[in-house]
């Protein structure tokens, strides 16, 4: 754990191992903190608060600033160790972390655009001043599927706009958060500022995050349940709150697309990451006329694909995170079979060929997927593409909106009217339009109904550590 700018054992000197999902190999232990670290990391960071909210966001920016460059710096090492804690293909892995990385320049550039305005005043002899200050100690909770740069999206904007930082990384991936604070440490944020503890139980420290009257505000990446309930002891504290929860996106592909194109798009989305990404498609709409020539082009490069350790060359999909995520996984295809739905490829568990102590499921394609079916209404959360057959154009936009999720949502059309009428329609916040990668430091990131609250990236994702403060001026 690191508590006020030193690496330490957790008061009860319990530690806890993080597994290869890959092999079963353990690759490491840390601390398994309680209640009374986290409250040793909040008194750190409330007492670093003052002295951080005090200094130039060019101080901040250029803390930021190094450490993004040691990001860079050591990306070969992070993505290995990636790799290695949480399954994804190298490749995959080195992506993230410059995706990771980037938030922080991102944010180094934002903290310079904090400001205040003057405003007009119904009296003249008065002046109106507001002006936007770090909401405070910030406790932070992020998820193992994005192990690095769910901690840099927090992270940055909130070092950018002066709040000091008590976050808790997933179970999963706590040596990929040791590896970030270890880029913070080394660029010298000063101590106090960032602090982290790692728990195997997470609940006794949600607890303390949301009911300790220091902490201002919650930030969490995760599922939609543990949201939901951290939000809702966060609003009793009245702590202020941004949640990125689950999705279940919509992949709509419109009569007037290249339907080869589209299978492309979706073959290349889907199993990212073993499709245990929260805006991976999870029903694709593909008109009926184009069904045959999509399914005829996903088909064939899904079977294509090379399962594995990420480490190994060649592979593009690695392990799911746990037992417990295959199983999942096998009872939605399951469901689905048994309703009725074909499987022309994968539809079972990987458990030979060396991959006997890893959690591995087939790459798979599911058609005549219905309204009926668990995986038609339940977040995969691996890789499996379910497409549905549909006939009524007009009808499709509330189709894909016919979920309780809003996260992300694709289209393919060729067509600019639909294009926009679909942007229009499509009840999600992040719309990818022939699009398969939707997201950058630079745009907002986040999702409506049960996929949360909030933005991260983006200009608006500074805002959500900031409070705005009004001075009335008399003269
Ligand atoms: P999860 O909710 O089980 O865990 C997320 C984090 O919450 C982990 O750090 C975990 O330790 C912690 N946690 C769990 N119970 C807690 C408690 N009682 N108190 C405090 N912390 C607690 O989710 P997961 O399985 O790790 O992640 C997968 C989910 O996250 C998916 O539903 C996915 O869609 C979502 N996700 C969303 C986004 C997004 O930006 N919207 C990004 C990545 C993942």
């Amino acid at each position: 754990m690191y508590i006020n700018g030193e690496w330490t054992d957790a008061a009860g000197g319990a530690e806890f191992q993080t597994i290869n999902p890959a092999n079963g190999d353990v690759i490491g232990s840390v601390p398994d903190g309680g209640a009374v670290d986290a409250e040793r990391a909040i008194a750190a960071a409330s007492a670093a608060q003052a002295s951080w909210a005090a200094t130039t966001a060019y101080e901040r920016a250029d803390l930021l600033m190094e450490a993004w460059r040691l990001m860079g710096e050591r990306q070969g090492d992070l993505a290995a160790l990636m790799t290695r804690e949480q399954g994804k293909p190298l490749k995959a892995s080195a992506a993230e972390v410059r995706y990771g990385a980037d938030f922080l320049r991102w944010f180094a550039e934002e903290a310079r655009r904090i400001r205040g305005e003057w405003l007009p005043s119904a009296r003249r002899d008065q002046r109106f001043l507001s002006i936007r200050t770090p909401v405070g100690v910030v406790g932070a909770v992020t998820p193992w599927n994005y192990p690095m740069s769910m901690l840099t999206r927090k992270m940055g904007p909130a070092l950018a706009a002066g709040c000091t930082v008590v976050l808790k990384p997933a179970e999963a991936t706590p040596l990929c958060a040791k590896a970030i604070f270890e880029c913070f440490h080394d660029a010298g944020v000063p101590a106090g500022v960032i602090n982290m503890v790692t728990a195997a139980d997470p609940a006794p420290i949600g607890e303390v995050l949301t009911s300790d009257p220091r902490v201002k505000k919650l930030t969490f990446t995760g599922s939609t349940a543990v949201g939901r309930l951290l939000a809702s002891r966060a609003a009793h504290s009245l702590q202020r709150i941004s949640v990125e929860l689950g999705g279940h996106a919509p992949f709509v592909v419109f009569p007037d697309a290249d339907p080869v194109h589209a299978a492309k798009g979706a073959a290349a989305l889907k199993f990212l990451n073993s499709g245990q990404a929260c805006i991976s498609p999870n029903r694709i709409f593909v008109h009926r006329d184009h069904a045959q020539a999509f399914i005829d082009t996903i088909v064939p490069r899904v079977a294509r694909v090379k399962v594995g350790d990420g480490t190994h060359e060649g592979v593009g999909v690695g392990p799911l995170v746990n037992e417990a995520a295959v199983a999942k996984v096998a009872a939605q295809v399951d469901d689905a079979r048994s309703q009725g739905a074909e499987v022309p490829v994968g539809g079972h568990r990987l458990s030979e060929g060396g991959l006997e102590r890893g959690h591995f499921y087939a790459p798979t394609v599911v058609t005549g997927v219905t309204e009926e079916m668990v995986i038609y209404r339940e977040e995969t959360f691996g890789p499996v593409a379910p497409i549905i057959t549909y006939d009524d154009v007009d009808q499709v936009i509330a189709m894909a909106n016919d979920t309780s999720y809003g996260l992300a949502a694709y289209v393919y059309t060729r067509d600019l009217s639909t294009a926009i009428r679909a942007m229009e329609g499509l009840r999600f916040g992040i719309i990818g339009v022939n699009d398969v990668n939707p997201t950058s430091a630079a745009a907002p990131f986040g999702g409506m109904g049960d996929s949360g609250l909030g933005r991260e990236g983006g200009h608006e994702g500074i805002g959500e550590y900031l409070e705005t403060k009004l001075a009335g001026i008399a003269l």
